[in-house]
């Protein structure tokens, strides 16, 4: 599917943009392993329930059943004993929280990491990624045809509150 090559392209532009911030000012940054007061995540793209769609069907019933049944309702269905559980499959705005990035002429940045001066070119135009992601959804609704995926944004808790076999014959539509 071409919607799938392209957000891969973004995914690794992202990231190979975090990890030369990270590179430059990773001694400052508070984003570390164990912080997750940000996890906040309610909903994604369709798209981006792909790789966590994988991710889930290779999962223990357990963890799976936990995924269904998670209680907290402030804080993200993959939030683990402050880790993320799909870290390598997380969503866009997961891959961009904390880093500075340009929204409506002005700078954004997590208060913890508030007061780091970043140069201009390792600041993210965080709108001109989220125009790049809608319209590589857009290709990617155009692209299946499975009605649980025909949405403008997915309700995680909603979604995994749906019956395991429903779930799973998803998986099983996207690798067809
Ligand atoms: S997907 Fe992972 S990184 Fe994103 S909010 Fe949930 S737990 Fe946090
Ligand atoms: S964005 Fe803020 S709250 Fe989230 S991991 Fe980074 S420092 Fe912690």
């Amino acid at each position: 599917m071409k919607s799938l090559y392209y957000y891969n392209e973004l995914v690794k532009r992202i990231d190979a943009f975090t990890s030369d911030v990270t590179a430059v000012y990773g001694t400052l940054l508070q984003c570390k392993e164990g912080c997750s007061e940000c996890c906040i995540l309610e909903s994604v793209f369709p798209i981006e329930m792909v790789d966590i769609l994988h991710w889930y069907s290779n999962q223990s019933p357990s963890v799976r059943e936990a995924i269904t049944n998670t209680k907290d309702n402030e804080y993200c269905i993959f939030l683990h004993e402050h880790t993320c559980r799909i870290y390598p499959y997380r969503p866009i705005i997961c891959r961009t929280h904390g880093y500075p990035i340009m929204v409506n002429a002005t700078i954004d940045v997590c208060p913890c990491n508030n007061g780091i001066q970043f140069a201009t070119h390792h600041i993210l135009n965080v709108e001109h990624c989220n125009s790049m992601l809608a319209g590589i959804n857009l290709l990617f609704i155009k692209e299946v045809n499975i009605p649980l995926l025909q949405k403008e944004r997915i309700d995680l808790r909603t979604f995994f509150q749906s019956s395991e076999s429903d779930i799973l014959s998803i998986v099983h539509s996207l690798k067809r």
